[in-house]
């Protein structure tokens, strides 16, 4: 185990069950105007979010089937809903809206996971995980591919790649220069250049994911040095920028996703049926 690892998983470090009873969580996101962390129990249909004062709460109830949600620069959640193989917008009056459904006319497979650039722009990806009737709504694929998107601030969607076969987490390194989207099926991260327009360009494997145990390449966040956090098997695998594994957060349930709230110091890890938090030594990327 490294130095490195030790200074991100310190002594003080304990993994915390702070709520169960869900059937599959995913998706968390600390909004920090409220203080709670919102988070999809994707098969139940029901968006959640809990504080330290109140716990667990219904917020959404259907949710769409959501998956993935971020919040914008201007404090708005925004959610990948697969039954709505849509990503919306939930304006300040509390109005659901679709910012993303269609490319060239075709629906989407099932919004996957999100992340906003600083200039306002949304990242997501769209494997087709919501076309079953558990997790969205049954349905075919009306695209022929699996692809990456960015959607402007002026609402034009832009294919970014249309080469992986199941994209699924993605971050982006702290001065945005780069963009990492892991592959669940390959059990991998590509890492790709950001370029001045947006695009993405130079994808390379950045990172493999190998085990035995139960778990898939899917929630990825990327703390303030630049060290890569992504779920696989027997927890929550960490890399450092160049690529070099540091070690790994063992979760006893099969963790999906992840996200920094409270002091941006606590990872917050949504597993299975449960949710779970740890004490960690370096800060996660804010989220407004
Ligand atoms: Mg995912």
């Amino acid at each position: 185990m490294s130095t490195k690892f030790e200074q991100i998983v310190t002594k003080e470090s304990k993994l915390e069950k702070i709520a169960t009873g869900f059937v599959f969580t995913e998706g968390p996101v600390w909004d920090a105007k409220i203080k709670c962390l919102f988070f999809s129990d994707i098969p139940a249909n029901i968006m959640r979010k809990w504080s330290s004062t109140k716990g667990i709460e219904i917020y959404r109830q259907p949710s769409g089937k959501s998956n993935g949600l971020t919040i914008d620069k201007q404090g708005r959640l925004i959610a990948c809903e697969h039954a709505n193989r849509r990503v919306s917008r939930t304006e300040k009056d509390g109005t659901v809206i679709t910012i993303a459904d269609k490319y060239e006319g075709k629906k989407l497979n099932s919004p996957n996971d999100v992340v906003v650039k600083s200039d306002g722009s949304i990242y997501f990806t769209d494997p087709p995980y919501g076309l079953t009737a558990e997790f969205g709504n049954l349905g075919e694929q009306e695209l022929p591919f699996q692809g990456v998107y960015r959607l402007s601030t002026d609402g034009k969607l832009t294919l970014l790649i249309d080469d992986f076969d199941k994209p699924n987490g993605l971050a982006f390194s702290p001065d945005e220069s780069l963009l990492y989207i892991d592959d669940t099926d390959r059990a991998h991260v590509r890492v790709f250049n950001v370029n001045a327009d947006g695009t993405i360009s130079n994808g390379r494997v950045f990172a493999e994911l190998k085990g035995e145990e139960p778990g898939a390449v899917d929630g990825m966040k990327i703390d303030s040095e630049g060290n890569v956090y992504v779920t696989g098997p027997g927890g929550i695998h960490i890399f450092d920028p160049s690529g070099e594994k540091l070690g790994r957060i063992d979760v006893p349930e099969v963790a999906a996703n992840l996200a920094w709230g409270d002091d941006w110091k606590t990872l917050y890890i949504t597993a299975s049926t449960s949710l779970y938090r740890i004490k960690l030594g370096i800060k996660g990327i804010e989220v407004p």
